[in-house]
Protein backbone atom coordinates (compact mmCIF):
# COMPACT_ATOMS: atom_id res chain seq x y z
CA UNK A 1 0.00 0.00 0.00
CA UNK A 2 1.21 3.88 -0.96
CA UNK A 3 0.84 6.60 0.72
CA UNK A 4 -1.57 8.75 -1.12
CA UNK A 5 -1.81 12.67 -0.99
CA UNK A 6 -4.96 12.65 1.04
CA UNK A 7 -3.09 10.27 4.20
CA UNK A 8 -0.51 13.50 3.67
CA UNK A 9 -3.01 15.68 5.90
CA UNK A 10 -0.57 19.10 6.50
CA UNK A 11 2.97 19.95 5.18
CA UNK A 12 4.06 19.99 9.28
CA UNK A 13 2.60 18.19 12.15
CA UNK A 14 2.29 19.91 15.33
CA UNK A 15 2.03 16.52 17.39
CA UNK A 16 0.80 17.24 20.88
CA UNK A 17 -0.49 13.63 21.72
CA UNK A 18 2.55 11.98 22.67
CA UNK A 19 0.77 10.51 25.31
CA UNK A 20 -1.85 8.28 22.32
CA UNK A 21 1.36 7.18 20.87
CA UNK A 22 5.02 8.86 19.91
CA UNK A 23 7.10 9.70 16.59
CA UNK A 24 9.99 6.56 16.41
CA UNK A 25 12.90 7.61 16.97
CA UNK A 26 15.24 7.57 14.14
CA UNK A 27 17.83 5.68 16.36
CA UNK A 28 15.33 2.51 17.00
CA UNK A 29 14.20 2.56 13.11
CA UNK A 30 18.10 1.97 12.29
CA UNK A 31 18.42 -0.53 15.04
CA UNK A 32 15.36 -2.69 13.63
CA UNK A 33 16.21 -2.41 9.76
CA UNK A 34 18.60 -5.25 10.15
CA UNK A 35 16.12 -7.49 11.63
CA UNK A 36 13.65 -6.45 8.71
CA UNK A 37 15.90 -7.12 6.09
CA UNK A 38 18.50 -9.58 6.63
CA UNK A 39 18.16 -11.07 9.92
CA UNK A 40 14.67 -12.42 9.48
CA UNK A 41 15.16 -16.12 10.79
CA UNK A 42 12.86 -17.54 13.88
CA UNK A 43 14.59 -17.19 16.88
CA UNK A 44 13.17 -20.71 17.85
CA UNK A 45 15.14 -22.88 14.98
CA UNK A 46 17.95 -24.70 15.38
CA UNK A 47 19.77 -23.74 12.79
CA UNK A 48 22.19 -20.62 13.05
CA UNK A 49 21.02 -18.49 10.65
CA UNK A 50 17.22 -18.44 13.23
CA UNK A 51 19.52 -19.11 16.40
CA UNK A 52 21.57 -15.97 15.86
CA UNK A 53 18.34 -13.46 15.89
CA UNK A 54 18.00 -15.09 19.70
CA UNK A 55 20.96 -13.66 21.28
CA UNK A 56 19.64 -10.22 19.94
CA UNK A 57 16.22 -10.77 21.43
CA UNK A 58 17.96 -11.86 24.56
CA UNK A 59 20.10 -8.53 24.44
CA UNK A 60 16.70 -6.38 24.19
CA UNK A 61 15.16 -8.39 26.87
CA UNK A 62 18.19 -7.01 28.93
CA UNK A 63 18.09 -3.50 27.26
CA UNK A 64 14.22 -3.58 28.57
CA UNK A 65 15.21 -5.11 31.89
CA UNK A 66 17.76 -2.23 32.93
CA UNK A 67 14.82 0.27 32.16
CA UNK A 68 13.08 -0.88 35.15
CA UNK A 69 16.20 -2.27 37.23
CA UNK A 70 14.28 -5.92 37.02
CA UNK A 71 16.16 -9.52 36.23
CA UNK A 72 16.15 -10.10 32.22
CA UNK A 73 14.12 -13.02 32.94
CA UNK A 74 11.59 -11.27 34.69
CA UNK A 75 10.87 -9.82 31.81
CA UNK A 76 8.02 -11.25 29.13
CA UNK A 77 7.33 -9.59 25.79
CA UNK A 78 4.12 -9.34 24.56
CA UNK A 79 2.12 -7.67 21.72
CA UNK A 80 1.13 -4.40 23.64
CA UNK A 81 0.18 -2.96 27.20
CA UNK A 82 -3.15 -3.97 26.85
CA UNK A 83 -2.49 -7.72 26.95
CA UNK A 84 0.50 -7.06 29.41
CA UNK A 85 -2.72 -5.77 31.70
CA UNK A 86 -4.76 -8.10 30.92
CA UNK A 87 -2.15 -10.92 31.28
CA UNK A 88 -1.48 -10.08 35.52
CA UNK A 89 -5.35 -9.85 36.19
CA UNK A 90 -5.61 -13.20 34.37
CA UNK A 91 -2.85 -14.73 35.97
CA UNK A 92 -3.60 -14.21 39.24
CA UNK A 93 -6.99 -14.84 39.05
CA UNK A 94 -5.92 -18.29 37.33
CA UNK A 95 -3.65 -19.44 40.00
CA UNK A 96 -5.92 -18.07 42.89
CA UNK A 97 -8.97 -20.06 42.24
CA UNK A 98 -10.69 -19.31 45.54
CA UNK A 99 -10.50 -15.61 45.06
CA UNK A 100 -13.30 -14.16 43.01
CA UNK A 101 -12.29 -10.38 43.55
CA UNK A 102 -10.49 -7.70 42.03
CA UNK A 103 -9.83 -4.24 42.87
CA UNK A 104 -8.93 -1.04 40.37
CA UNK A 105 -9.95 2.27 39.63
CA UNK A 106 -12.20 3.84 37.59
CA UNK A 107 -10.08 6.39 35.88
CA UNK A 108 -7.59 3.05 34.89
CA UNK A 109 -6.99 2.98 30.64
CA UNK A 110 -10.33 0.81 29.12
CA UNK A 111 -7.61 -2.27 29.43
CA UNK A 112 -8.62 -2.25 32.22
CA UNK A 113 -12.26 -0.67 32.51
CA UNK A 114 -13.41 -2.41 29.80
CA UNK A 115 -11.42 -6.38 30.77
CA UNK A 116 -13.47 -5.94 34.54
CA UNK A 117 -16.19 -5.85 32.64
CA UNK A 118 -16.10 -8.80 30.76
CA UNK A 119 -14.87 -10.60 33.96
CA UNK A 120 -17.80 -9.38 35.90
CA UNK A 121 -19.92 -11.20 33.49
CA UNK A 122 -18.23 -13.74 33.90
CA UNK A 123 -19.16 -13.84 37.60
CA UNK A 124 -16.08 -12.01 39.39
CA UNK A 125 -16.26 -9.41 41.73
CA UNK A 126 -14.98 -6.08 40.01
CA UNK A 127 -14.55 -3.09 42.76
CA UNK A 128 -13.62 0.49 40.80
CA UNK A 129 -12.34 2.57 43.18
CA UNK A 130 -13.22 6.63 43.29
CA UNK A 131 -10.69 9.19 43.07
CA UNK A 132 -10.49 12.62 44.01
CA UNK A 133 -11.61 16.29 42.30
CA UNK A 134 -7.79 16.70 41.61
CA UNK A 135 -7.57 12.96 40.30
CA UNK A 136 -5.49 11.25 43.25
CA UNK A 137 -6.66 8.07 45.31
CA UNK A 138 -7.36 7.74 48.63
CA UNK A 139 -5.03 4.49 49.73
CA UNK A 140 -7.13 4.16 52.91
CA UNK A 141 -10.26 3.33 50.50
CA UNK A 142 -8.26 0.81 48.74
CA UNK A 143 -7.20 -0.16 52.18
CA UNK A 144 -10.71 -1.03 52.93
CA UNK A 145 -11.69 -1.93 49.94
CA UNK A 146 -9.35 -5.48 50.44
CA UNK A 147 -11.05 -8.51 50.69
CA UNK A 148 -9.91 -12.12 51.69
CA UNK A 149 -11.14 -13.22 48.27
CA UNK A 150 -9.07 -9.91 46.81
CA UNK A 151 -7.00 -11.90 44.34
CA UNK A 152 -5.41 -8.81 42.54
CA UNK A 153 -5.10 -4.96 42.71
CA UNK A 154 -4.57 -3.71 39.43
CA UNK A 155 -3.50 0.46 39.70
CA UNK A 156 -2.26 2.63 37.00
CA UNK A 157 1.11 4.54 38.02
CA UNK A 158 -0.01 7.76 35.77
CA UNK A 159 -3.34 8.71 34.35
CA UNK A 160 -2.96 9.00 30.39
CA UNK A 161 -5.18 11.88 30.41
CA UNK A 162 -4.46 14.34 32.97
CA UNK A 163 -0.80 12.42 33.99
CA UNK A 164 -1.85 12.16 37.69
CA UNK A 165 0.45 9.64 39.30
CA UNK A 166 -0.81 7.28 41.71
CA UNK A 167 1.33 6.78 44.95
CA UNK A 168 2.42 3.05 43.28
CA UNK A 169 4.93 2.38 46.18
CA UNK A 170 2.57 2.85 49.44
CA UNK A 171 -0.03 0.38 47.55
CA UNK A 172 2.10 -2.13 46.63
CA UNK A 173 3.28 -2.13 50.12
CA UNK A 174 0.16 -2.40 51.45
CA UNK A 175 -0.82 -4.94 49.15
CA UNK A 176 2.48 -7.12 50.08
CA UNK A 177 1.39 -6.26 53.96
CA UNK A 178 -2.17 -8.24 53.06
CA UNK A 179 -1.13 -11.04 51.16
CA UNK A 180 -2.83 -9.76 48.06
CA UNK A 181 -1.17 -9.61 44.21
CA UNK A 182 -0.56 -5.79 42.74
CA UNK A 183 -0.27 -5.37 39.37
CA UNK A 184 0.56 -1.84 37.90
CA UNK A 185 -0.16 -0.40 34.47
CA UNK A 186 3.19 1.95 34.22
CA UNK A 187 2.47 2.44 30.40
CA UNK A 188 2.92 6.33 30.32
CA UNK A 189 6.22 6.33 32.92
CA UNK A 190 9.50 5.32 30.84
CA UNK A 191 11.42 8.35 29.88
CA UNK A 192 9.67 10.69 31.98
CA UNK A 193 10.46 9.24 35.58
CA UNK A 194 13.09 6.66 36.83
CA UNK A 195 11.50 3.43 36.87
CA UNK A 196 12.75 0.58 39.69
CA UNK A 197 10.87 -2.62 40.20
CA UNK A 198 12.71 -3.40 43.37
CA UNK A 199 12.18 -0.04 44.93
CA UNK A 200 8.26 -0.18 43.92
CA UNK A 201 7.92 -3.94 45.33
CA UNK A 202 4.97 -4.69 42.87
CA UNK A 203 4.74 -8.23 41.46
CA UNK A 204 3.65 -7.28 37.97
CA UNK A 205 4.17 -3.77 35.64
CA UNK A 206 3.14 -3.46 32.00
CA UNK A 207 5.13 -1.12 29.80
CA UNK A 208 4.11 -0.49 25.83
CA UNK A 209 6.64 0.35 23.24
CA UNK A 210 4.91 2.85 21.08
CA UNK A 211 4.71 5.19 24.65
CA UNK A 212 8.22 5.20 24.01
CA UNK A 213 9.66 6.08 20.51
CA UNK A 214 9.48 2.43 19.40
CA UNK A 215 6.25 0.84 17.00
CA UNK A 216 3.02 -0.19 17.85
CA UNK A 217 2.36 -3.89 18.97
CA UNK A 218 5.21 -4.54 21.07
CA UNK A 219 4.80 -4.72 25.07
CA UNK A 220 6.24 -6.12 27.86
CA UNK A 221 4.94 -7.86 31.33
CA UNK A 222 7.09 -7.82 34.15
CA UNK A 223 6.45 -10.65 36.70
CA UNK A 224 8.46 -10.65 40.00
CA UNK A 225 10.90 -13.57 40.59
CA UNK A 226 9.05 -16.63 42.06
CA UNK A 227 5.63 -14.90 41.05
CA UNK A 228 3.27 -17.97 39.72
CA UNK A 229 2.02 -17.01 36.40
CA UNK A 230 -0.26 -18.62 33.94
CA UNK A 231 -0.28 -18.00 30.16
CA UNK A 232 -2.57 -15.78 29.06
CA UNK A 233 -1.71 -16.39 25.20
CA UNK A 234 -1.37 -20.15 25.07
CA UNK A 235 0.78 -21.91 22.22
CA UNK A 236 4.51 -22.22 21.50
CA UNK A 237 7.29 -22.64 24.34
CA UNK A 238 8.35 -19.10 23.06
CA UNK A 239 9.28 -16.87 26.09
CA UNK A 240 10.04 -19.52 28.12
CA UNK A 241 6.83 -21.05 28.01
CA UNK A 242 4.68 -17.89 29.26
CA UNK A 243 3.83 -16.76 26.51
CA UNK A 244 2.65 -18.57 22.94
CA UNK A 245 3.74 -16.54 19.52
CA UNK A 246 6.64 -15.99 17.67
CA UNK A 247 8.58 -13.39 18.87
CA UNK A 248 8.27 -10.06 17.11
CA UNK A 249 11.62 -9.91 16.26
CA UNK A 250 12.54 -6.20 14.85
CA UNK A 251 9.82 -4.95 17.10
CA UNK A 252 11.52 -6.36 20.28
CA UNK A 253 14.81 -5.48 18.85
CA UNK A 254 13.53 -1.69 18.79
CA UNK A 255 11.79 -1.88 22.08
CA UNK A 256 15.34 -2.66 23.50
CA UNK A 257 16.96 0.29 21.64
CA UNK A 258 13.73 3.01 22.75
CA UNK A 259 14.51 1.60 26.47
CA UNK A 260 18.15 2.79 26.30
CA UNK A 261 16.87 6.30 24.86
CA UNK A 262 14.22 6.71 27.42
CA UNK A 263 17.15 6.08 30.14
CA UNK A 264 19.19 9.18 28.52
CA UNK A 265 15.47 11.22 27.72
CA UNK A 266 14.79 11.43 31.05
CA UNK A 267 16.68 14.75 32.01
CA UNK A 268 15.10 16.14 28.70
CA UNK A 269 11.66 15.21 29.97
CA UNK A 270 11.69 16.77 32.95
CA UNK A 271 13.33 20.11 32.31
CA UNK A 272 12.97 21.30 28.61
CA UNK A 273 9.68 19.52 28.30
CA UNK A 274 8.36 20.24 31.37
CA UNK A 275 9.01 23.84 31.18
CA UNK A 276 7.28 23.70 27.46
CA UNK A 277 4.08 22.17 29.43
CA UNK A 278 4.09 25.00 31.70
CA UNK A 279 4.55 27.74 29.25
CA UNK A 280 1.77 26.16 27.11
CA UNK A 281 -0.41 25.15 30.37
CA UNK A 282 0.17 28.69 31.71
CA UNK A 283 -0.48 30.96 28.78
CA UNK A 284 -4.01 29.15 28.41
CA UNK A 285 -4.86 29.23 32.12
CA UNK A 286 -4.32 33.03 31.87
CA UNK A 287 -4.69 34.19 28.31
CA UNK A 288 -7.97 32.30 27.22
CA UNK A 289 -10.75 33.44 29.61
CA UNK A 290 -12.83 30.20 31.11
CA UNK A 291 -10.15 27.25 31.30
CA UNK A 292 -9.16 25.31 34.11
CA UNK A 293 -6.71 23.12 34.40
CA UNK A 294 -8.12 18.92 35.18
CA UNK A 295 -5.89 17.18 37.58
CA UNK A 296 -3.72 17.66 40.34
CA UNK A 297 -0.90 20.34 39.72
CA UNK A 298 1.88 18.90 41.85
CA UNK A 299 1.30 14.79 41.17
CA UNK A 300 1.82 14.38 37.88
CA UNK A 301 3.46 13.60 34.88
CA UNK A 302 5.97 16.28 32.85
CA UNK A 303 4.30 16.66 29.65
CA UNK A 304 0.45 16.69 29.39
CA UNK A 305 -1.63 19.19 30.10
CA UNK A 306 -5.30 18.39 30.17
CA UNK A 307 -7.36 21.70 30.18
CA UNK A 308 -11.79 22.43 30.29
CA UNK A 309 -12.63 25.32 27.73
CA UNK A 310 -15.83 25.99 28.86
CA UNK A 311 -18.66 26.67 26.20
CA UNK A 312 -17.06 25.00 23.93
CA UNK A 313 -17.09 21.05 23.04
CA UNK A 314 -13.33 19.59 22.56
CA UNK A 315 -14.64 17.71 19.29
CA UNK A 316 -14.85 20.92 17.37
CA UNK A 317 -11.33 22.10 18.99
CA UNK A 318 -9.95 19.50 17.93
CA UNK A 319 -11.39 19.59 14.19
CA UNK A 320 -10.40 23.02 14.17
CA UNK A 321 -6.91 22.66 15.41
CA UNK A 322 -6.69 19.55 12.87
CA UNK A 323 -6.82 22.22 9.86
CA UNK A 324 -3.77 23.59 10.85
CA UNK A 325 -2.14 20.29 11.28
CA UNK A 326 -1.88 20.92 14.93
CA UNK A 327 -2.68 16.95 16.52
CA UNK A 328 -4.43 16.94 20.33
CA UNK A 329 -7.13 14.94 21.99
CA UNK A 330 -9.83 14.67 24.06
CA UNK A 331 -10.37 11.51 26.24
CA UNK A 332 -7.55 8.20 25.23
CA UNK A 333 -7.35 7.63 21.80
CA UNK A 334 -8.91 4.24 22.52
CA UNK A 335 -12.35 6.13 23.19
CA UNK A 336 -11.77 8.42 20.66
CA UNK A 337 -14.87 8.29 18.57
CA UNK A 338 -17.63 7.90 21.58
CA UNK A 339 -19.07 11.17 22.45
CA UNK A 340 -19.47 10.04 25.63
CA UNK A 341 -17.18 12.61 27.77
CA UNK A 342 -14.05 11.31 29.41
CA UNK A 343 -14.42 8.35 31.94
CA UNK A 344 -11.44 9.79 33.62
CA UNK A 345 -13.03 13.05 34.09
CA UNK A 346 -16.49 12.11 35.09
CA UNK A 347 -14.42 10.26 38.31
CA UNK A 348 -13.22 13.45 38.84
CA UNK A 349 -16.64 14.95 39.53
CA UNK A 350 -16.53 17.28 36.54
CA UNK A 351 -19.60 18.10 35.26
CA UNK A 352 -20.43 16.61 31.83
CA UNK A 353 -20.36 19.77 30.01
CA UNK A 354 -17.07 20.64 31.09
CA UNK A 355 -15.71 17.38 30.52
CA UNK A 356 -16.75 17.64 27.14
CA UNK A 357 -14.62 20.62 26.56
CA UNK A 358 -11.56 18.98 27.71
CA UNK A 359 -8.70 18.66 25.85
CA UNK A 360 -5.31 16.77 26.55
CA UNK A 361 -2.07 18.87 24.85
CA UNK A 362 0.58 16.36 25.31
CA UNK A 363 4.22 17.03 25.23
CA UNK A 364 7.53 14.88 24.07
CA UNK A 365 10.98 15.43 23.56
CA UNK A 366 10.62 16.03 19.45
CA UNK A 367 8.59 19.20 20.26
CA UNK A 368 10.02 22.54 19.69
CA UNK A 369 9.67 25.92 21.38
CA UNK A 370 8.24 27.34 17.78
CA UNK A 371 5.76 24.50 18.16
CA UNK A 372 4.72 25.54 21.37
CA UNK A 373 4.62 29.34 19.91
CA UNK A 374 2.56 28.26 16.59
CA UNK A 375 -0.51 26.60 19.35
CA UNK A 376 -0.24 29.58 21.30
CA UNK A 377 -0.88 31.64 18.47
CA UNK A 378 -4.00 29.95 16.72
CA UNK A 379 -5.87 28.24 19.97
CA UNK A 380 -7.04 31.39 21.96
CA UNK A 381 -8.69 32.86 18.45
CA UNK A 382 -10.28 29.05 17.52
CA UNK A 383 -11.46 29.44 21.01
CA UNK A 384 -13.19 32.55 20.60
CA UNK A 385 -14.43 31.51 17.20
CA UNK A 386 -16.18 28.60 18.79
CA UNK A 387 -17.89 30.62 21.40
CA UNK A 388 -18.72 33.16 19.18
CA UNK A 389 -21.14 30.53 17.65
CA UNK A 390 -21.95 28.59 20.69
CA UNK A 391 -25.66 28.28 22.05
CA UNK A 392 -23.59 27.33 25.66
CA UNK A 393 -21.58 30.89 25.43
CA UNK A 394 -23.78 32.88 28.21
CA UNK A 395 -22.23 35.53 26.17
CA UNK A 396 -23.74 34.46 22.76
CA UNK A 397 -25.87 37.71 21.69
CA UNK A 398 -28.63 35.79 20.62
CA UNK A 399 -28.73 33.96 24.22
CA UNK A 400 -32.47 35.39 25.73
CA UNK A 401 -34.20 33.96 22.24
CA UNK A 402 -32.16 30.16 22.85
CA UNK A 403 -33.84 27.35 24.43
CA UNK A 404 -30.25 26.42 25.57
CA UNK A 405 -31.14 22.74 26.25
CA UNK A 406 -32.86 22.45 22.98
CA UNK A 407 -29.73 24.01 21.49
CA UNK A 408 -27.32 21.88 22.91
CA UNK A 409 -29.46 19.03 21.70
CA UNK A 410 -29.30 20.13 18.07
CA UNK A 411 -25.39 20.52 18.47
CA UNK A 412 -24.75 17.34 19.79
CA UNK A 413 -26.64 16.01 17.07
CA UNK A 414 -25.34 18.28 14.73
CA UNK A 415 -21.96 16.99 15.82
CA UNK A 416 -22.56 13.69 15.92
CA UNK A 417 -23.68 13.87 11.90
CA UNK A 418 -20.61 15.84 11.10
CA UNK A 419 -18.70 13.34 12.73
CA UNK A 420 -20.09 10.18 11.08
CA UNK A 421 -19.71 11.79 7.68
CA UNK A 422 -15.97 12.31 8.13
CA UNK A 423 -15.82 9.00 9.21
CA UNK A 424 -17.54 7.46 6.55
CA UNK A 425 -15.73 9.46 3.74
CA UNK A 426 -12.11 8.70 6.14
CA UNK A 427 -13.21 5.37 5.13
CA UNK A 428 -14.41 5.61 1.71
N1 LIG B 1 -2.48 1.78 29.65
C1 LIG B 1 -2.33 3.09 29.48
C2 LIG B 1 -2.20 3.96 30.68
C3 LIG B 1 -2.28 3.63 28.20
O1 LIG B 1 -2.14 4.94 28.03
C4 LIG B 1 -2.41 2.76 27.09
C5 LIG B 1 -2.42 3.30 25.71
O2 LIG B 1 -2.97 4.34 25.45
C6 LIG B 1 -2.57 1.38 27.33
C7 LIG B 1 -2.60 0.93 28.61
C8 LIG B 1 -2.71 0.41 26.20
O3 LIG B 1 -1.48 0.18 25.57
P1 LIG B 1 -1.48 -0.48 24.11
O4 LIG B 1 -1.93 0.56 23.16
O5 LIG B 1 -0.05 -0.87 23.88
O6 LIG B 1 -2.37 -1.66 24.18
Amino acid sequence: MTISASDKVAEKVYYFDNNATTRIAPEVVEAMLPFLQEFWGNPSSAYRFGAAVHGHVEGAREKVAALINADPKEVIFTSCGTESNNSAIHSALYMNPGKKHVITTKVEHSANINFGEYLQKRGYDVTYLPVESDGLLDVHLLEKSIRPDTAIVSVMYANNETGVLFPIEEIAALCRSRGVLFHTDAVQMPGKVKLDVKALGVDFLSLSAHKLHAPKGIGMLYVKRRTKYQPYVIGGHQEKGRRGGTESVPNIIAFGRAAELALSTLHDENTRVRAMRDRLENFILTQIPNTVRNGNREHRLPNPANIAFDFVEAEAILLLLDQLGICASSGSACTTGSLDPSHVLMAMGLPPMRARGSVRFSLGIYNTEEEVDYLCLHLPKIIQKLRDISPLNPEHPDNDQYDIEAAREKHESDLAEALAEESTAATA
